[in-house]
Formats: structure tokens, sequence, C-alpha cells
């Protein structure tokens, strides 16, 4: 997830212009930035690896001449944060620059043939493929807007561009999934990833839809619709929106707080996740097939991923796993692991220093390492022989939501692999789970819809209590632990969670009359046991809250309140979803407590110290 700007100013220079807006994109990416400008038939670019004010510090932005130009800040998916890596990317005559928000699928294939008819690429990025594609069709049509529709049919994947050529006074810009909104002036024209971009210019904007492509000038917007034959097919334009947000409210998209705008963004970040490239889960999946012990490595909510794991990766693929808390590991395995062992480590920002501590010891022992983190380029990937990336975007709120919910996509695409090299699935079930996790999106999306506001008013009943139980059994332990650490984090609320048969080895000694209990409770193999759970709290008064299927009568009856989820494609990947009410339990619960969400104390988003 990237931020995108294209810009043409009426009064002068317009690269000062360019990194205030970027700045206000830095929430969408901050490993490289870069603008390019057009002035009297050159293209002018400045960029680097770092964050703006550093990289302006070292470079000075403002002196690119010209009145119109485009702006990149990244958050890397495809080649390590770096200078050649960075936006704008160029074609081979530095007449054409794009910058780009999304990910070109097949821009391997693309860039062969490139290549082969002499296109020079000069970095590892999925983007620059456009720019070069853009340099072929002009050679048929000298408009920059018709050259730009005919190869957006060859690009598989999402994206947002803006386009710009040396000669132009117009900009031309595209998307298909990745988001762009145009803004009208009085003093210019503007698009870009989100609204904060321009907002201080304009707040009159119309959000362009998939399969759109507009062209851009000093005089206003021509906005088109593209189709597969590279055809465009003229569009009036809509009437503008007139936003009403301030800059720190259109940052947060609205929303109060990067979490819950984070927890509303689950269903587009499992999506991007679940388009991981087949040969890429293959190798990964290969790597871990091939070696007697899997060995998980994580701290805090990537833990409760690898737990999860635990139990798909026993149920889809017969293979046990080790799950091991990374700060804990160089002690537990002291002697043990060698060759015949893979480290799985898993890690949102790729620096938590627990994690790669043990991973380097480990490595030390001769251990083969892969990773899964959600950040190109950072320390782990280093170390690792093989990573693969969740695509959540940057993640701004301290407590950890939608890269959980894309750690938890990851591992279940690599439980089915595995269970189909194991053999442990047939090819007609590895199909069926594939298609019953791409529903997963859709589904998160409707439990947000559905549930928010009961979750909500449920909050209210709790915000006197300051001990909760969440009990969990199966692969639910991994998210009831998950929820109890959410409302730790962020509400500051004393909570367990606890395997549910487990809780009467000790934990039931704390319950009393309203003691409240959340269970986590999907209709899986584990459902007939954890009712006798229930029973043994209620009989001690607690209060008893199920996070269940909305068809099972037997639970609803018996509980206090219940948040009812719908029935599941595939149970064994369940936390994906029944997590999403913990969440927000966490989130209402923090609000209520007049605790701010993102920044809760004692707490740093990467834990970079032993
Ligand atoms: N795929 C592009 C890159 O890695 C854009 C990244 C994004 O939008 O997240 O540079």
């Amino acid at each position: 997830m990237c931020g995108i700007i294209g810009a043409i100013h009426t009064k002068g220079n317009v690269a000062s212009l360019l990194r205030q807006s970027l700045k206000r994109l830095e929430y969408r990416g901050y490993d490289s930035s870069g603008i390019a400008t057009a002035a009297n038939g050159i293209l002018h670019i400045k960029k680097d690896k770092g964050k703006i004010d550093d990289i302006h510090q070292r470079l000075n932005f403002d002196t690119l001449p010209g009145n119109i130009g485009i702006g990149h800040t990244r958050w890397a998916t495809h080649g390590s944060p770096s200078k050649a890596n960075a936006h704008p990317h160029t074609d081979c005559l530095n007449r054409l620059a794009v910058v780009h928000n999304g990910i070109i699928e097949n821009y391997q294939e693309l860039r062969k043939n490139l290549m082969e008819n002499g296109h020079q690429l000069r970095s590892e990025t999925d983007t620059e493929v456009i720019p070069h594609l853009i340099e072929d069709a002009l050679h048929q049509t000298s408009r920059l807007d018709q050259a730009v529709a005919q190869i957006l049919p060859q690009l598989e994947g999402s994206y947002a561009i803006v386009v710009i050529e040396a000669h132009r006074n117009e900009l031309v810009a595209a998307r298909q999934e990745s988001p762009l909104i145009i803004g009208l002036g009085n003093q210019g024209v503007y698009c870009a990833s989100d609204v904060p971009a321009f907002l201080p210019m304009t707040r009159k904007t119309i959000v362009l839809e998939d399969d759109e492509l507009v062209l851009l000038t000093a005089q206003g917007a021509l906005l088109s619709r593209f189709n597969q034959s590279g055809d465009l097919s003229h569009l009036s334009l809509r009437l503008p929106t007139v936003v009403q947000w301030t800059i720190d409210m259109a940052q947060k998209g609205g929303y109060p707080h990067f979490m819950l705008k984070e927890i509303h963004e689950q269903p587009k970040a499992l999506q991007d996740t679940l388009r991981i490239r087949k040969p890429d889960l293959m190798g990964f999946t290969e790597i871990l097939h091939n070696h007697r012990h899997i060995i998980t490595f994580a701290a805090g909510t990537a833990f409760h991923a690898t737990l999860a794991a635990k139990y798909m990766f026993s149920h889809n693929a017969n293979r046990l796993i080790h799950n091991i808390i990374a700060s804990e590991g160089p002690d537990t395995v002291a002697a043990s692991p060698g060759e015949d062992s893979v480290v799985l480590a898993v890690s949102q920002s790729g620096e938590t220093i627990d994690t790669i501590h043990a991973v380097k010891h480990l490595k030390k022992q001769g251990c083969t390492v892969v990773a899964i983190t959600n950040t190109v380029g950072s320390s782990i990937t280093r170390l690792a022989d093989q990573v693969l990336y969740t695509q959540a975007g940057p993640e701004i709120g301290v407590a950890a939501t939608k890269t959980f919910a894309t750690q938890l996509a990851t591992l279940a695409s690599l439980s089915v692999y595995l269970g189909t090299m194991t053999g442990a699935l047939k090819k007609k079930e590895q199909k069926e789970l594939l298609e019953a996790l791409n529903q997963f999106p859709n589904i998160i999306q409707s439990v947000i819809r559905n549930q928010e506001s009961m979750i909500k008013v449920a909050a209210q009943e709790y915000v006197t209590k300051s001990d909760f139980f969440f009990l969990g059994r199966g692969i639910s332990t991994a998210t009831a632990m998950e929820g109890a650490l959410k409302i730790k984090e962020i509400a500051y609320v004393h909570a367990e969670g606890y395997p549910a048969g487990e809780s009467k080895h000790g934990a039931i000694a704390l319950v009393e009359p309203g003691f409240p209990v959340i269970f986590v409770a999907p209709n899986d193999s584990t459902r007939r046991h954890l009712e006798g759970n229930v029973m043994e709290m209620k009989a001690r008064g607690a209060r008893i809250v199920a996070i269940c299927s909305a068809q099972d009568k037997a639970l609803i009856n018996l509980s206090d309140q219940v948040i009812p989820l719908p029935q599941l494609p595939s149970l064994s990947f369940s936390p994906i979803c029944y997590v999403v009410p913990l969440q927000l339990l966490a989130y209402y619960a923090a609000i209520l407590r007049g605790h701010n969400p993102d920044q809760p104390r004692n707490l740093a988003k990467a834990v970079t110290v032993l």
C-alpha cells in the first residue's frame, strides 16, 4: 500500500506542493519516496530510500522545476526499499514517469518480454514494466490516454497509476482495485490515493471507479472507461463531493482511530494476501515439507497466529509443528535442532528482535529459516532462506489487527499446500479448501457490517468489569488468547486467554457471580466438549458470552449474550473470522474507558529490544 499523487498547478512550480502532499500520505507507506516533474520537454526526478523529510533534507525536492508532476511514498511489495526501486519509474528514454500503488501479478512475464524486445529495466519492482509498455504503445498512438488504455488489459493484479510525459501538460491516471481520487481545485487539479493529499488545496473530490481512466489538464478532467480491448469510452464527469474532513480525520479515512480503520481494512488486506503467487507458495511449502521438524518462532499476536497454524497444519497436512515464543527460543531449543529442522519465523515488522535473535541462533546451528512478514527489506528477510509477504499494508495502530488476519491467511494457505504434498489432502479437497479460504474476505466484511453496532453496545455492559476470561478449545484457543491480548493491550483490562478445558485446573477459582467469560465457539469438533466448560462456568454464576454460529441454538440458549456469526465454509480457518468481534470488543472497551487505542501505554509497534 503506497501513497501516490499527481498534480497540475496553475500558479508556478508544483514540487513543494507534491512534497507536502506526500507527507500527508506517509501513513500509507514510508520506506522510500520520489517526485518527478516535467518542464520544457524534460523529466526531472528526485527519489531515494528513507522518509520524505530525510530525503528532502538531502536532495531538496522543492527545486524540481515545472507546474506538473507526480509523487510516491512507498510501502514496498516487490523489491527491497532502495533508490533504484523507489518510484517514479521511467521508460528507456526517460520521457515517461509512472507512480503506482498495487501489485502487477504477471510482471515477471511482462518484464521478460520487454527485455527480449530490447527494453532496459533498472529496478526489481513490478511497477517498472508499466512505463516501458506505454513507451511501446506510444509508437501506435500519439495520445497518452489512449496509450495507457491500450496497455492496461495486459496488467493482471491491482493498480492505481498516474503517468506523465515530458512534453505534455497533462496527467493520465487509471485504477483497478487500488484507490484513486480526483481533486478539482481553483488553482489546480489533482489525483491521489487519498483525500488528505490535496485537502489544503481543494475539498471537491470525485472517486475514480475500477476500469476508469482520467485525463487531467489545467482545464479540468476528462473521464473515460477502459475495456479489455484497450478502448476508451467517454463518460460524463460525476458531480464532485465536497468532503468536510479535517486532515487528521481524512488520514484515518474518516474513522476516529487507525485501529478501527485497520479492522475495517481486513477484507481487502486478506484479499491481497490471498493473491500470493502459487510458485512462491509452492517453493515455501516444499521447504517445510522437506524438513523433519517445523519449529515456529514468533512473539505477541504473531505467536497466536503460529498457534492457530499448529491446528491448521495438523488438521490439513497431518504435520505436527512446534510453537515457540521467540523470547524463550534460545533456551527452549538450545541443543536439538539442526539440518533436519526448518524455522518458520513470523513477524509483522520483520524487526522483532526476539524473533531475529532466535533465528540467528538457529541458523548457526544449521537450521533452514523461512519467514512470513509484512515488511519488504526488513531484517528478517535478509536472514531467511525464503520469505512470504503478507499484503496488509502499513499498520499504524499499535495493536495488530489486519496483520494478524493476513498472517493467519498465509499460514492457512500453507497448511493446504502442505496437505497436498504430504498426501493428507486430495487434489479435490485442496481445491475446496482454497475456495473456502477465498470466501473469508467477504465473510469478514459481513461480520463487521452486521455485528459492529451490537458489539459497541455489548462493550458498555462490561465497562466496570476488571477481569475477563476468553476461552476456546482447539484452534479457538489461539483466537481466545488473541482476544485477551487485545483487550489487555488497549483497554488495560485484566484478561486471561485460556484453553477452555484447562480452565477447570485452576483459573476457574477466580470465577464469582457476574464474572464475564467469553467463549469462542465455532461449530467444529471441539464444540460438544465446550458445552461442558460453559456449564462449569455457568454453575459458578459466570456471565456467559458466546461467539458462535448463528445456527448454534443450544449454545445460544445457554448464554447470557451472543455474538452470532455466519456459517463458515471451512472451520479449520475459523480464527480469521472469530477474532474480528474480539478486536472490535477490545476497541470499544478502550474507547469507553477513555484510552487512545492507537497508542497504548508502555507498548511500541515493533519491539526491537530483547
Ligand atoms: N508494487 C509496487 C512496489 O513494490 C507498489 C507497492 C504498493 O503499492 O504497495 O513498488
